[in-house]
């Protein structure tokens, strides 16, 4: 023992950390109580053997029940299944354009119910003339938080046959304002009627094969013309029970990991956003002018959220209970006026974040990159680069591309679900996502661009999701601002530090991602039982 541990007992903490933590304990208040305890007898000059220590120690502390896991995915959901090949996802998949406020609780459940209402159109004539009522019923998280997402609108919306992309959002505000509203469903020669009523808050705990579970019927008084399970998984992706991925065809530079995307990168003498323009061309067949036109359409709906965010009233308040007022305009008008240009430049990207993000709360149209709950981090680094840096257009494509190359990694191994990881699944992979995005508008070498993606994933690891009242409103809009200033950091800091020497890779973080996220108390997965959602009174 050092001289300095002679002295003082906690300074040689081996023979307190050499031991089991008991059964049931959690390491770190056992470990501090064994510390403590070792401080006590230090200053009453007691002295007690280790084992002893570690025998009060455990007797002082109260056996913290183990939390139920949330059940396991299922091994037949393709999400689960294809981590093992190579990324197959395309852009026009991966952004996509619909309603707020969260892609999986309002644009997945739309998408389902609109499949279902194409499904159901295709029964033969006779079956149709008998049918007498449609049924929604959400489970799981859809279940627990719907109601703040308007979920049950959404669900409504597809199933008169409206779809994100396109939906009103002015439709959505009717049936929130008059929730008695009746819509005529037309399914062959017969017509029936439903309202928000036939979505039914079904259990919120159950053996699901995915948190976000939901099935729609077509019922003939008690008999069932056609049912279909379908999943919400995230970033307004859906499945089905039975569900056969739409075949593609190969990536011309096939990669599961970073490190594969950032070899053909290098070998090549390209950029990561080139390779993956290449991937998306092959896969889909569509030509690079195609490609860059879908780019081009995310790029000019994330300018439009920012811009109409700004524009709001500095008195709006938001949709529900919590009376959040919008604050976008306020913040980026008082940070115009900041002393310090550097303060600036943090007050406006927040700004532009709080700009977008507000416009999702209000259930407006947002691009999931990769969800609606951070819909606001993409856009303000959008819009800082193409309308306050005017950076080249061409470069600030190829950063969605490589963005997108982000978020595809984060989903094929890890998840884009609150439901299944929490926040960091959201805003985690959005801020990687931007950071890339950063690092490839200013031109950054691959290596500087996997950094900046790896620095910001890294710096969300363990995020809860705890939306309060089940609003996608706090913590979730000023979280999109601190996930895109997180982003700028990741490539202030990847850009100025020796690259070589980053000691951390984006795809082990993608893998401590996945296992935070199986490891994460269900509590803090979208369900409003836990976190802020619990602390915060609303008056
Ligand atoms: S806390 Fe994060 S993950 Fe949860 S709803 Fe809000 S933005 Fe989404």
């Amino acid at each position: 023992m050092s001289d300095k541990a002679a002295e003082d007992s906690l300074a040689d903490t081996r023979d307190l950390i050499a031991h089991e933590v008991p059964h049931g304990l959690n390491r770190r208040s056992f470990l501090m109580r064994t510390a403590v305890g070792g401080a006590a007898a230090v200053m009453t000059g007691c002295t007690a053997s280790p084992e002893e220590k570690t025998a009060k120690a455990a007797a002082t502390i109260p056996v913290t029940p183990v939390p139920p896991a949330a059940p396991p995915l299922s091994k037949d959901l393709d999400v689960v299944k294809k981590g093992a090949g190579p990324v197959m996802t395309t852009v026009d998949e991966f952004y996509k354009v619909g309603p707020g406020p969260s892609s999986s609780h309002t644009i997945g459940p739309m998408r389902i119910t609109y499949d279902f209402y194409q499904r159901a159109t295709k029964l033969p004539a006779d079956q149709l003339a008998k049918a007498t009522k449609l049924q929604v019923n959400l489970f799981g998280s859809l279940s627990a938080t719907g109601k703040g997402h308007g979920t049950e609108r959404a669900a409504l919306a597809g199933l008169v046959g409206n779809e994100p992309a396109t939906v009103d959002p002015k439709f959505l505000d009717s049936l929130r304002d008059k929730p008695d509203q009746v819509f005529p469903v037309k399914l062959g020669s017969k017509s029936i009627d439903v309202s928000l009523k036939d979505v039914v808050y079904d259990a919120t705990k159950g053996d699901f094969k995915h948190p976000n579970t939901m099935t729609v019927k077509l019922l003939a008084g008690n008999d069932v013309l056609l049912e279909q399970e379908y999943y919400s998984i995230g970033g307004g992706f859906i499945e089905w029970k039975g569900y056969e991925p739409p075949k593609k065809n190969a990536p011309k530079y096939p990669f599961r990991l970073m490190k594969e995307l950032r070899a053909h990168a290098d070998n090549n003498k390209t950029t990561i956003g080139k390779i993956v323009l290449a991937n998306e061309m092959s896969i889909s067949g569509k030509s690079e002018a195609e490609v860059y036109a879908w780019v081009d359409k995310v790029i000019n709906a994330m300018v439009a959220t920012v811009k109409s965010g700004l524009a709001m009233p500095e008195d709006d308040v938001l949709p529900g209970p919590i009376k959040l007022h919008s604050k976008a305009a306020t913040v980026y008008k008082r940070a115009m006026d900041d002393k310090f240009q550097a303060d600036r430049g943090i007050g406006v990207l927040s700004a532009f974040a709080l700009a977008a993000s507000e416009e999702n709360g209000r259930g407006h149209l947002v691009i999931t990159a990769p969800t609606g709950g951070s819909a606001g981090v993409m856009p303000s680094l959008v819009y800082a680069l193409q309308e306050v840096r005017k950076v080249d257009h061409q470069k600030v494509r190829e950063g969605m591309l490589a963005a997108a190359a982000i978020g595809y990694l984060c989903k094929h191994h890890a998840t884009l679900s609150a439901a299944e990881g929490g926040c960091q699944a959201e805003i985690g992979v959005a801020s990687s996502m931007a950071a890339a995005l950063v690092a490839t508008a200013y031109d950054a070498p691959n290596e500087v661009v996997e950094n900046a993606a790896e620095s910001a994933l890294e710096h969300h690891l363990g995020m809860t999701c705890d939306p309060v009242a089940g609003y996608v409103q706090v913590p979730c809009i000023e979280r999109c601002a601190f996930g895109a200033v997180k982003a700028w950091t990741a490539y202030a800091i990847a850009s100025n530090e020796i690259a070589s020497r980053h000691r951390v890779n984006l795809d082990a973080t993608i893998a401590a991602l996945a296992e935070t996220a199986k490891d994460m108390n269900s509590k803090y997965k979208e369900t409003s039982e836990a976190g802020l959602a619990q602390s915060v009174v609303l008056c």
